[in-house]
C-alpha cells in the first residue's frame, strides 16, 4: 500500500469514528420542531437523511420554512431543541 493510500485509509477511519458519535436522534434536523423535508424516522426512532450524500446547502422544512444544512461541527457551538441528546455534544467533539 502506498503512503497516499495509507493516509486516505487513516482519514476514512477517523471520519467513521466521528460519524459513529451520531445517535441518529434527528434533533439537528428539526425532529422536535419543524423537521427538514428530507428527514425520515424509522419505527425504532432512528433518523435518516434521504439526501445524505448531497445534504449540505439550502432545503425546506415540512412547513415550508427555509433551512440550510451544514456540517455538525458548524452547529456544535449553538443550541437547538433536543440538542442534549446529541452524541457530539455529549462527547464534546465537533
Ligand atoms: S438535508 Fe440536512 S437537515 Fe435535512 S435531513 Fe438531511 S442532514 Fe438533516
Ligand atoms: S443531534 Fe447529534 S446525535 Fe442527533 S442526529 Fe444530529 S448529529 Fe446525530
Amino acid at each position: 500500500m502506498s503512503e497516499s493510500e495509507s493516509y486516505q485509509n487513516w482519514l476514512s477511519s477517523k471520519e467513521h469514528d466521528k460519524e459513529s458519535l451520531c445517535l441518529n436522534c434527528g434533533a439537528c434536523c428539526g425532529v422536535f420542531e419543524d423537521p427538514c423535508e428530507h428527514l425520515m424516522m424509522t419505527p425504532e426512532g432512528k433518523s435518516h437523511c434521504r439526501v445524505y450524500a448531497t445534504r449540505f446547502g439550502p432545503h425546506r422544512s415540512v412547513s415550508g420554512e427555509s433551512l440550510y444544512c451544514v456540517p455538525i461541527r458548524q452547529k456544535i457551538g449553538h443550541s437547538w431543541p433536543g440538542d442534549e441528546r446529541c452524541g457530539y455534544k455529549k462527547f464534546k467533539l465537533g
